[in-house]
């Protein structure tokens, strides 16, 4: 269950610059290895906070390891040798900066047992605060932006190299400034950013590249559209089957809820798929509605807006535990309204 109510989601961080500030004199004086991770699947913020992070503490002489696999979709932002494959083991003497994961359960690239200091940097309200130290601040629309508030803080130099990743993953968890978490604040940081010297346009023009797989499967996904709850839920489906005659096409489910939340009438929407180990949702809302209590109720967690479960069953058993915790919230949300 949620560990967190809405309203302590509200409340954030209560002491963010002490909390920044701290993080920036232990990354600052680290002298050992420092080893960034984030969540499983990652998304524009997950690794563009964490290769933001990796090269600013590269650039300022640390040694750094950034474990991760990106999507498809957002490869071209790391240079050869950027990257390394999964750690089975920590360094000794190393510092674990894990960026953009809501639990210790969804952090992967590397154990978590073995750092002389765990640093856990996020924007999930339901983050459990896991670590040494611990700064969740649900108030951020991206972690990738309390990232930049860090190398502010620690009075870093902006390059462009780092600056790309940061602003990829504002882009991306703020659906390209289009998402409610969109504000002044935002809006400045990634001016703040632009003016670094990142090329603005054809960095939003290649986050929008995908590989030709992914319109077959699109052209697929959109076939399984359906409506429940009289229209106030819509759903698509993404399934084995669908793999095996196009191919692995996971990256862009985010892609996909997000064109099926435009249906009409329908506060919530939902990606279901089919997986070894059960039916991943993708669940997003609108007005008020929470995807993150559908996701919680579900085993999950997230954002109010965006939020994402592993249901364990068929995609029909999801389906059912989907519209039936979709319909608790919606009448949760009638009832409050
Ligand atoms: P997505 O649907 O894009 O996978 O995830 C939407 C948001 O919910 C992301 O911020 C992601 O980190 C979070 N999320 C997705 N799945 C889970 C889950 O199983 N557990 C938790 N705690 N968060 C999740
Ligand atoms: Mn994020």
């Amino acid at each position: 269950m949620a560990r967190m109510t809405l309203h302590q989601e509200q409340a954030g961080e209560r002491d963010y610059p002490g909390k920044l500030a701290a993080i920036g004199r232990a990354l600052a004086g680290w002298d050992g290895p420092i080893v960034l991770i984030s969540h499983v699947d990652p998304d524009g913020d997950a690794f563009g906070s964490t290769l933001a992070l990796k090269r600013a503490l590269a650039a300022l002489g640390k040694r750094t390891t950034l474990p991760i696999e990106p999507p498809r979709f957002l490869a071209f932002l790391a240079r050869d040798g950027e990257l390394s494959d999964p750690l089975t083991s920590l360094p000794g003497h190393c510092l674990l900066a894990v960026l953009d994961a809501a639990d210790e359960a969804r952090a992967v690239g590397a154990p978590l047992e073995g750092a002389d200091l765990t640093i856990n940097m996020d924007h999930h309200g339901t983050n459990d605060c896991f670590g040494d130290l611990a700064l969740v601040e649900p108030g951020k629309a991206a972690t990738a932006l309390i990232v930049k508030d860090l190398l502010d803080v620690m009075g870093f130099d902006w390059t462009v190299d780092v600056a790309t990743p940061c602003l990829t993953g504002i882009l991306t968890d703020t659906g390209n400034f289009r998402f409610a978490n969109t504000d002044r604040a935002v809006l400045e940081a990634a001016g703040a950013l632009v003016d670094v010297g990142v090329p603005y346009a054809e960095l939003t023009d290649r986050l929008q590249w995908r590989h030709p797989d992914y319109f077959r499967m699109l052209a697929e996904v959109m076939g399984t559209v359906a409506f429940h709850l009289d229209g106030r839920l819509v759903t698509a489906r993404l399934t084995n089957a669908m793999r095996a005659r196009i191919g692995e096409s996971d990256d862009d489910s985010d892609d996909f809820v997000g064109l099926i939340r435009y249906a009409e009438g329908t506060k919530v929407a939902a990606l279901l798929k089919e997986r070894e180990d059960g039916v991943k949702l993708s669940v997003r809302s609108r007005d008020g509605v929470s995807a993150q209590a559908i996701c919680v109720e579900l085993g999950g967690g997230g954002h109010l807006a965006a939020a994402g479960a592993t249901v364990h069953g068929t995609l029909d058993e999801a389906q059912r535990a989907l519209t039936a915790a979709t319909a608790k919230e919606l009448a949760r949300h009638d009832g409050s309204g």
